[in-house]
């Protein structure tokens, strides 16, 4: 009997356990559904597009040497699903859970109403440390933990035939996606493997210091975000093909060990931030505490958002760098951090609309990482250390020479090197917009608004609200769970704890 493997956020066949089980079940019938819905939705673009076409057709590829093939339709999940059904006789679905944005959740729900009418079988498998209708954050960690450390699956030596009909694979020009990311990573198993190897071997050596900055981080951070993301490697094999490297470098001195604990714990991050999304898919759209809804407008300054989103805000280091994002589809996580924190602080815009423009700019747009790092790098989760990050200070550490900012915004080339993360206190530049505000001035000013929240009668019992559905449960120290500071951080005094990063 026919069994539908539906491919979703998961384009590979090794470490596969939906298709295992599909082939425990039957013939499997693999399927992969472009959804021109999704492609209009706004937190989405070209760039994923072409990323995620790439890797479906390598996937095929994969499949055709196997003996089977990939099955490609174009529209509505139900439609397609109730057409294959009919095609097939299949009674049986099968897929991986899927953590994704709003839309990809009411899609689901719909999936599963289809289902049950129909009387097919739904079974949706983990895939990560991410686990389902989770009752508790206690012992999270273990279970997780669990989860990577079995050996990744093998993929089949060979699959029955598939002979059913595809529809012409879409292009982004097909859904209107129109975006030039001159840049971009390349999608495909191969391409996640020839980084994976290329990070433990070559690139990865001096990932702990060099992650920091932009243009060393491009080359030394592993780069995998799009691959994880779109699943053409799973994060359970990332962490067993890096423990068998950390086994394999125990008792060396050369800075190896250090860099690939420090990956091994942002994939666990991975797992930990998606998990948030899974358990609270609203915080895609409302404060994690609620405290904060209501505090910035709900409509972006027109000429802030605007000079953000193109990189003209006349500060040139966020300037270079949501410019190089636009170009590359990629920025590594501290830069990252810095652009929400200058759009979300210093320019007080939503960080609902801001965070969409982030999401379209990254390949590697990942819902449950990209909401919970927004709201954080937003002061909106009520339990984290506020860190307003100084964007002139930000440039003269990360870009000492000054070469990314350069490269980024060539309105700088007569700017001498002391002033360039300042230009405007160089009597030259005029091709280079003024600040569009005043940036320690600004950073005060949020600092005082966010922190006159965290004031109010009733903070700190929302704040537990959310450290008990949420928070790791690591170093629950970390945390604010009453309207003080935890006990570590009052012995620095509160106002130490809104970092000021001046
Ligand atoms: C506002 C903001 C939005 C972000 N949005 C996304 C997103 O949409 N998709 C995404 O994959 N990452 C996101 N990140 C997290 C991080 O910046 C990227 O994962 C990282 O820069 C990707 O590059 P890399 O694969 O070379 O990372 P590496 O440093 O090599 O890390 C390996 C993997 O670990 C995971 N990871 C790394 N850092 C984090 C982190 N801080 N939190 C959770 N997981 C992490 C990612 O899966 C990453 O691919 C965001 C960070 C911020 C501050």
């Amino acid at each position: 009997m026919p069994t539908l493997l539906w491919f979703k956020r998961d384009l590979r066949l090794s470490d596969h356990p939906a298709l295992r089980h599909a082939l425990e079940l039957g013939a499997p019938v693999p399927v992969y559904i472009f959804e021109p819905a999704y492609w209009q939705q706004d937190d989405v673009s070209g760039r994923q597009f072409a990323f995620l076409r790439e890797s479906v057709l390598a996937l095929r590829d994969d499949l055709r040497a196997l003996g089977s093939d990939l099955v490609i339709r174009c529209g509505d999940a139900v439609a397609v699903l109730e057409a294959l059904r009919a095609e097939t006789g299949a009674t049986q679905l099968v897929s991986h859970e899927e953590t994704g944005n709003a839309w990809t959740f009411a899609r689901d729900q719909s999936v599963a109403g289809w289902a049950r009418a129909r009387g097919v079988e739904w079974v949706e498998l983990p895939q990560s440390g991410v686990k389902r209708r989770l009752d508790t954050r206690d012992r999270w960690a273990a279970k997780r933990n669990a989860f990577v450390g079995q050996a990744p699956l093998l993929p089949p030596r060979a699959l029955p035939p598939v002979d059913l009909a595809s529809d012409a694979v879409p292009t982004a020009d097909d859904y209107g996606l129109q975006d030039t990311c001159p840049e971009r990573q390349t999608g495909g198993r191969a391409q996640a493997e020839a980084l994976l190897h290329s990070f433990h071997t070559e690139r990865g050596q001096d990932y702990r210091r060099a992650m920091s900055t932009p243009l060393e981080g491009a080359t030394a951070c592993s780069r995998l975000s799009p691959h994880l993301a779109f699943g053409t490697l799973s994060v359970r094999e990332a962490v067993q093909e890096t423990a068998s490297r950390q086994r394999a470098l125990r008792g060396t001195r050369s800075g190896w060990l250090g860099s690939l604990k420090s990956f091994q714990s942002r994939l666990a991050w991975r797992d930990h931030f998606m998990q948030k999304l899974e358990d609270e898919p609203e915080l895609e759209w409302r404060c994690l505490h609620r405290a904060y809804e209501g505090l910035r407008p709900a409509m972006p300054d027109p000429a802030r958002y605007d000079a953000w989103a193109k990189g003209e805000t006349g500060v040139p280091f966020v300037d270079a760098c949501m410019r190089s994002l636009i170009a590359t589809g990629w920025l590594n996580f501290r830069m990252r951090s810095m652009l929400m924190s200058f759009a979300s602080y210093h320019l007080w815009l939503p960080w609902q609309r801001t965070g969409k423009h982030l999401a379209r700019l990254f390949t590697d747009y990942e819902p449950g990482i990209h909401w919970s790092q927004t709201q954080m790098q937003s002061g909106t989760t009520g339990i984290n250390t506020l860190r307003i990050y100084n964007p002139i200070k930000q440039g003269s550490d990360q870009d000492p020479t000054g070469a990314f900012t350069r490269r980024w915004c060539p309105e700088l080339a007569d700017v001498p090197d002391a002033l360039l993360q300042e230009p405007w206190k160089h009597d030259g530049s005029r091709a280079y917009p003024p600040p569009i505000v005043d940036v320690p001035a600004a950073a005060r000013s949020a600092r005082d608004a966010i922190w006159a929240v965290r004031r109010e009668a009733g903070f700190g019992s929302e704040a537990a609200r959310v450290v008990k559905k949420h928070a790791s449960r690591k170093d629950p120290q970390r945390h604010f769970v009453n309207d003080r500071a935890p006990r570590k951080a009052r012995k620095s005094g509160d106002q130490r704890q809104m970092k000021l990063d001046l």
